[in-house]
């Protein structure tokens, strides 16, 4: 499937979420993404092959104009922020608007709470974001790329969402699942 990753702020931990789930690591001096970068990882889950196609598009606002491009061919998209920044809260309801009125019908969405092991300087509560969540019929998760907590969960609660196609076709275009033996792609290029 296609992943379009995005938060409109930068710093929120967005590609350490995707560096924790394709390469199970956390880097704390991880270089910011200029513009987007596309990664892929398999996993088995039960007996099915789940591929992802992982664009991590840039947050800064000089780069918001691109995002269509990624997100218009994609079966899901995680948008991220920061539960130690209110304002990374906000904005990313901005995210889910243009999702909604732009891009594709049945875009499956999650919403990520990330640093959640830095709870002591909280400023959105969990529950707040759930009802969020609820009432826009997205994923909820918290989760930390430094702890490795419930990284690999979204990606697999993403993928259960979408329904299992033919090679070649897809929820967005673009989305497969495969029945095969299991096998692991990691790459990471920047375009
Ligand atoms: P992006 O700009 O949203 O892609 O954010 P980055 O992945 O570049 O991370 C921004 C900063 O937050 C870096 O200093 C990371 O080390 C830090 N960071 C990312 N994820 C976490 C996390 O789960 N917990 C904590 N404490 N720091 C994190």
């Amino acid at each position: 499937m296609t992943l379009f990753y995005s938060s409109v702020d930068t710093g929120v931990g967005k590609s350490s979420i995707v560096w924790r789930f394709v390469e199970d690591n956390f880097d704390p001096n991880i270089n910011p993404t200029i513009g987007a970068s596309f990664m892929t990882k398999t996993v088995q889950y039960q007996n099915e092959l789940h591929k992802f196609l992982i664009w991590d598009t840039a947050g800064q606002e000089r780069f918001r104009a691109l995002a269509p491009m990624y997100y218009r061919g994609s079966a899901a998209a995680i948008i991220v922020y920061d539960i130690t920044k209110e304002d990374s809260f906000q904005t990313l309801k901005n995210w889910v608007k243009e999702l909604r009125q732009h891009g594709p019908p049945n875009i499956v969405v999650a919403i990520a709470g990330n640093k959640c092991d830095l709870s002591d300087a909280r400023e959105v509560s969990e529950k707040d974001a759930k009802d969020y969540a609820d009432s826009i019929h997205a994923i909820f998760v918290e989760t930390s790329a430094k702890n490795a907590i419930n990284i690999n969960e979204v990606f697999i609660e993403i993928s259960q969402r979408i329904p299992v196609l033919d090679a070649g076709g897809g929820a967005a275009g673009n989305g497969f699942k495969l029945r095969r033996r299991p096998s692991e792609t990691r790459t990471r290029t920047c375009c």
